[in-house]
């Protein structure tokens, strides 16, 4: 499979870039890995007159610590991710979601960026950055703006970037030292998009769950933020009891399609079963 003719553009900085889409075409797309847009374009469900290639841009990669939060570059690969000291220190849901990711090659080309901005329900990484509430950075003509992720996603592949807009980092502020966190993702076979998958980010104290936050990737059109679920787990030792309340409003919330991952149903139960995995072992992790 070939994809369709288009013209490539490797601009040197942001602000070329940002320009360029302004001039070209509305089919104009960004590539920053390739590994979701080229399939696609092979598949001809893509169809870009131009891409403009964001590799060159030294001002999208790299993870820093900035104004008391944590700064995750767009071109910053999947691979880099797991490598980064800083994000395995204070973030180590980022490694143990990055590492369920595709195999290494698909990692080595992969960015945060691109999985984030692209609105693919099956990408993992919009679940754990509604867990952490972590905000996207977009530029355009207009300037500088920033979106929740909790905000970000509207549909299958319809998010609230304009045209034009390039998403230039991911921010957070770093979960407190001693919490718990947890991704946990059912899947058919090594490098399979999730079945089911469950992101939970907690602090405990005196014994029991002080805050929760929970995002649930692939049982939707979206990534889900599961307030419900979360709520359900505030305030309990994660028993039996609570573990089943939050896994009925996690899978309260859902809406999978059947596909070959298994029938609605199936899925719609194994988010439960993510969600309560996950909590339990992100309330074993944390400390009190
Ligand atoms: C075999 C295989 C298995 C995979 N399995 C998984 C999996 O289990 N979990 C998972 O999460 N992903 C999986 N992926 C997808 C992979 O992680 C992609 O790399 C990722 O989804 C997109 O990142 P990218 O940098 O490759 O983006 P690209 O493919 O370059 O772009 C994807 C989309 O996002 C847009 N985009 C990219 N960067 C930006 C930006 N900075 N600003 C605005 N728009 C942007 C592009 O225009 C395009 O529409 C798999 C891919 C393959 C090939």
């Amino acid at each position: 499979m070939i994809t369709g003719a288009f013209e490539y553009h490797r601009p040197a900085d942001l602000g070329e870039a940002i320009g360029l889409l302004s001039r070209l075409d509305s089919d104009a797309r960004v590539i920053a890995g390739g590994h979701s847009l080229i399939p696609m374009m092979k598949l001809r469900l893509a169809m870009p007159s131009h891409l403009v290639d964001l590799a060159a841009i030294a001002e999208l990669k790299g993870v820093r610590s900035e104004g008391g939060e944590i700064v995750i570059g767009a071109t910053t690969t999947q691979h880099d991710v797991i490598a980064d000291e800083l994000l395995s220190d204070r973030v180590p849901i980022l490694k143990e979601a990055a590492t369920q990711i595709a195999d290494p090659q698909v990692r080595y080309m992969g960015t945060i960026g691109g999985n984030v901005a692209n609105g693919d329900p099956g990408n993992d990484m919009p679940g754990v950055m509604m867990a952490l509430d972590a905000s996207y950075v977009l530029r355009g003509t207009g300037g500088e703006r920033v979106v929740a992720a909790r905000d970000y996603y509207k549909g299958a592949y319809d998010t609230a970037a304009q045209p034009g807009e390039i998403l230039t980092a991911v921010r957070f502020g770093a979960p407190s030292a001693g919490h718990g966190w947890a991704y946990e993702k059912l899947k058919r076979k090594v490098g399979d998009y999730a079945t089911a998958a469950a992101a939970v980010i907690l602090t405990v104290s005196g014994g029991k769950i002080a805050t929760c936050a929970i995002g649930l990737t692939n049982v939707a059109e979206t990534a889900l933020f599961a307030k419900d679920a979360a709520d359900a787990a505030i305030g309990t030792a994660v028993d039996k009891a609570s573990l089943a309340k939050a896994s009925a409003a996690a899978e309260a919330i859902t809406s999978p399609a059947a596909d070959g991952r298994g029938s609605a149903e199936y899925r719609t139960k194994m988010a439960g079963v993510m969600t309560a995995r996950a909590l339990a072992r992100a309330f074993a992790r944390a400390k009190s």
